[in-house]
């Protein structure tokens, strides 16, 4: 059965490329039928903490990527970690090193001024040393001298390293902690992982990672590297271009159904489709579609994304997360019976969550003062007799309902022979403070009987003391 992880390291939030390789790896396992592992790589102290490893578990639960084994915690596994530890020293695969930091230091510095490419030259391999508990010894694996290493990577193709390239890496540190090499290796063969999916700043460990597998008599996984991802400068994405955690998003109003489909865009594609469905991903996700250049993070493609699952989701869903942001924001919308109308008129003319309610505010409360632009061009002088008569159209209007008001409107525009304009910009502006909404007629019908005759009151009112 296929198997595949992911495996965070908590000592940050989920980011945009954390989330795209959970992304990718659970679309394998969902696509191959097979499981999908969270497993958390905490052994990491002092850079690992609670806050983070709540951060992934919120981000995962929140696009939905669900696990069927885990969360397991690295940091509970330290005894199988010195198990194998010295299942290797017993075997002659890994031995006790004593080689001090500044001994370490003068020999990379050596290395690097006859332009060698710095590496533990072995010192300790053969000397059989042996530790009492007392003295500062670090175990390293020894690493093959003869032939190379192969593997097949799924999105790079294959990859050959020789043996000569790979010094003999530490395994576990001088207080017995084990380090990243050997707690990855160790699980994914315990884990029975097939497919290991991850950022290609691992490439370079995995020629060492399959050398300890067969080490230890484990199969090998399989690997795909993830091509990483650049913000639009073409330089790796950080915080710097705005890369935040995922539930940022949540916060600023995206859907997750459309970070998902902007991250399966990142670095994979399928002709030239934009919009996957998760059935659709799962369907036609393949390791060998994955890019083999960098991705490039593009905010304007997420709006658009996120503004085309806006106006395609469920309405009830769409309201839903409405009214938990007005809720946020504290605005009382309890008594409002239109708001499936509201939320239906503006959904297709916002890109967010927040935008939409930003933009719908003013059918639920009070607006403290009109936009300075908006009332400039609509609330002036000549709007004085457009809002009286309107205000009395509408005094008599027993019909609350868009085509009637549509027909107050028009009559008058007929009987001041004025244009369209003179009457709808002020009316606007007079009910919603601003000069953007959709079409006026409906507009009124939503923001209610009581509320537009005020507020035209009202703007009958401010353009009088102009
Ligand atoms: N914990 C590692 C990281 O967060 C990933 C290890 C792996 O996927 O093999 O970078």
């Amino acid at each position: 059965m296929i198997k595949t992880r992911f495996a965070p390291s908590p000592t940050g939030l989920l980011h945009v490329g954390g989330a795209r390789t959970a992304l990718f790896s659970w679309l394998y396992s969902q696509k191959m039928g097979g499981e999908f592992v969270l497993r958390i790589e905490d052994t990491d102290l002092e850079r690992s903490s609670k806050v983070s490893v709540q951060a992934i578990l919120d981000g995962m639960k929140w696009l939905k990527l669900d696990h069927d084994e885990g969360p397991i915690y690295q940091t509970q596994r330290f005894d199988r970690y010195k198990e194998i530890i010295q299942q290797l020293l017993d075997k002659g695969d890994a031995y006790y090193c004593a080689c001090s930091k500044e001994k370490l230091e003068s020999l990379r510095d050596q290395q690097m001024a006859a332009k060698q490419k710095p590496r533990y030259d072995g010192c300790c391999r053969d000397l059989g040393l042996l530790s009492d508990g007392t003295q500062d010894l670090v175990i390293r694996f020894k690493n093959p001298h003869q032939g190379s290493v192969t593997f097949k990577d799924h999105v790079k193709g294959t990859i050959t390293v020789s043996n000569s390239e790979l010094d003999d890496l530490i395994i576990a540190r001088t207080d017995s902690t084990p380090t990243y090499n050997l707690t990855v290796v160790v699980d994914d063969m315990d884990m029975n992982i097939t497919h290991v999916v991850r950022g290609d700043d691992h490439v370079n460990n995995t020629p060492r990672q399959i050398n300890i597998l067969k080490a230890l008599g484990a199969d090998c996984p399989e690997y795909a590297h993830l091509p990483m991802i650049l913000g639009d400068d073409g330089k790796r994405l950080s915080k710097r271009h705005g890369a935040v955690g995922v539930m940022q998003y949540f916060d600023d109003g995206y859907l997750p159904e459309a970070v998902l489909n902007y991250l399966v865009r990142l670095g994979w594609s399928h002709g030239d489709q934009e919009i996957f469905s998760i059935a659709e991903m799962i369907e036609l996700f393949a390791l060998e579609d994955i890019n083999k250049s960098a991705a490039a993070f593009n905010t304007d493609k997420l709006n658009w994304i996120n503004q085309q699952y806006m106006m395609s989701l469920p309405l009830s869903n769409i309201v839903g997360l409405v009214k938990q942001r007005l809720k946020v924001i504290k605005v009382d919308v309890a008594n409002n019976t239109n708001i499936d109308t509201i939320v239906d008129l503006y959904r297709q003319r916002v890109s967010t969550i927040n935008e939409l309610t930003e933009s719908i505010l003013y059918c639920f409360k009070e607006f403290d003062e009109y936009d300075a632009k908006a009332a400039k061009k609509g609330l002036r002088a000549d709007s004085l007799e457009p809002l009286k008569s309107l205000s009395e159209g509408f005094e008599s209007l027993t019909d609350w309902r868009a085509e009637s008001i549509h027909q107050i409107i028009q009559a008058v525009t007929e009987r001041l022979d004025v244009g369209m304009g003179k009457v709808g910009q002020p009316l606007r502006v007079a009910v919603t403070g601003g000069s953007f909404s959709p079409p006026i007629d409906q507009t009124v019908e939503v923001i209610g009987r009581t509320q537009t005759l005020k507020r035209i009151l009202r703007a009958i009112d401010y353009v009088s003391k102009l």
